[in-house]
């Protein structure tokens, strides 16, 4: 058999998060009981007409910018016409003509290093309804709460080779959508969604083979299938003399199958033609300046940063800075505390696994800062002990309380007395003569199990340094006490 190669371009839709939709004041919260966030604009009633909400072309114009796209400074609104129930005007106001951003560039990181995939134009456009096959009263409903909401749609060069640059390049465009903060890109809410084009050359040829476009694809597991399954698909065809049919396919991530849902249609059975309803925009320097000045902090600045300047190893750097609010969190208490890495391996430890045990989105911690540096502080001082400090830790996390208050009042601090330390010492030694003979004799497993008794006893009070002191201590005393005489 010959080599193949494969060849990926994709169309990624991504949800813009304003608060109103592109082209009228209605709502685009999700949810919401059906045909409750519409209005004559969306939902296509003759005589209405489109405003564009500013804040939509700003949101475009910040991804163009960190994707490194050149702006259309005049840019104009086209109608895509074709009749379909979710799609009320029987046209979707996008743009064919003169997209906002055109010709950028993202880096990718895989395995074999990295990558460029070129962005051939991102556009605006607005969303179409949702529609809702009912089996059971064998009808089909609609709900236009959708319909209307901004996207901005990616179109990429045809530039990746597999499923694991696909999903690098997905990643890349989330997590720079959700650090500009204007999409939370997810995929199995649809807020991100990705059409995958695919299509197979002989290794070394140039020119590219026709390809297939996949839809429903609503997560890198389904993708990255997808796109395996697609590609044997298209090479068993070509090894029979087949030829591959360009048209639109869908996956059925069960049966690991892409079925023809409709020949692929050109731009001209669109018919698209400029929208006589909104006036072009003009998109002043002025308006490009400040995108770029006030562009955040991208995710590989960042993880840069937090290896370079604070000393953190490229593993924590990348899960710390997963979720932009977090790696903010993380910033904040590292700065009040002075110690970024122990900030980082308590952000690694005890904030991630409390996330991930309360079935929490990262976006959802909330606590003041300076209450975690503050236990930070007192674990060092030894006023508290670690065991006790991660449940002192867990209360800050869900209640956010004060941490000098808490351990307090919760009679939390360590206990310095020396007396009640040797006391207990003594009373542990007493109760336990069996392992005690056996550390006398040497067997220094059984140490842990004292240390352990100890802290037990002291109910996590105390510095296990200074239980550890004192029973080495002690059973040195004793040893020698009993040391054999000739
Ligand atoms: P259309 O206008 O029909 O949607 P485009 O030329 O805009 O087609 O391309 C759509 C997507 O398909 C782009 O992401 C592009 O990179 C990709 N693409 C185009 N040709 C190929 C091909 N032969 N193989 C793989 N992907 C392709
Ligand atoms: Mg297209
Ligand atoms: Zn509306």
């Amino acid at each position: 058999m010959k080599t193949y190669e494969t060849v990926i371009g994709l169309e990624v839709h991504v949800e813009l998060a304003t608060k109103t939709k592109i082209f009228c004041g209605c709502s685009t919260a999700f949810g919401g009981a059906p045909n409750t966030h519409t209005c004559p604009v969306c939902t296509g009633m003759p005589g209405s007409l489109p405003v564009l909400n500013k804040q939509v072309v700003e949101y475009a114009l910040k991804a163009g910018v960190a994707a490194n796209c050149k702006i259309h400074r005049y840019c104009k609104f086209d109608r895509k016409n074709y009749f379909y129930p979710d799609n009320p005007q029987n046209y979707q106001i996008s743009q064919l003509y003169l997209p906002i951003c055109y010709e950028g560039s993202v880096e990718i990181e895989t395995s074999a290093g990295k990558r460029k995939v070129r962005i051939h134009e991102m556009h605006m456009e607005e969303d179409a309804g949702k529609l809702i096959h009912d089996e059971w009263e064998d009808c089909s409903l609609v709900d236009y709460n959708r319909s209307g909401v901004p996207l901005i749609e990616i179109v990429s060069e045809p530039d990746m080779r597999s499923a694991e640059e696909v999903i690098a390049y997905l990643e890349k465009l989330r997590f720079m959508m959700q650090y500009l903060g204007i999409s939370d890109c997810k995929l199995q809410e649809g807020s991100m969604r990705a059409d995958v084009n695919l299509s197979v050359r002989e290794a070394g040829t140039k020119e590219l083979g026709t390809r297939t476009e996949m839809k429903n694809l609503n997560s890198f597991k389904a993708i990255a299938r997808a796109i395996e399954g697609e590609r044997e698909r298209q090479i068993e065809l070509l090894e029979e003399g087949k030829p591959v049919i360009q048209e639109t396919r869908r996956w059925d991530d069960n049966k690991e199958y892409s079925y023809a849902m409709r020949s692929k249609e050109d731009a001209k059975d669109y018919r698209y033609f400029p929208d006589p309803d909104i006036p072009p925009v003009h998109i002043s320097d002025e308006w490009i300046r400040r995108i770029r000045e006030e562009q955040p902090q991208l995710r590989e600045e960042k993880m840069d940063w937090y290896q370079k300047k604070l000393g953190l190893s490229s593993y924590d750097a990348g899960i710390l800075t997963e979720s932009r609010h977090l790696a903010e969190l993380f910033e904040e208490v590292s700065a009040l505390y002075g110690d970024p890495k122990k900030t980082a391996n308590w952000f690694m430890g005890e904030v991630l696994r409390l996330v991930k045990d309360k079935g929490m989105e990262p976006e959802e911690v909330r606590f003041t800062p300076s209450h975690m540096a503050e236990l930070l502080r007192m674990v060092d001082k030894k006023e508290v002990s670690p065991q006790n400090a991660r449940k002192v830790f867990e209360e800050i996390f869900q209640k956010d309380i004060n941490p000098v208050l808490y351990i307090e009042e919760n009679g939390l601090k360590i206990i310095e007395d020396v007396k009640i330390l040797t006391d207990t010492l003594q009373k542990v030694l007493e109760e336990n003569p069996g392992p005690l003979e056996e550390l006398l004799s040497g067997k220094e497993k059984v140490f842990g199990f004292f240390v352990g008794q100890m802290m037990r006893e002291l109910k996590g009070k105390a510095s296990p340094e200074a239980v550890r002191k004192a029973l080495a201590e002690e059973i040195a005393k004793r040893k020698s006490e009993t040391v054999p005489m000739d």
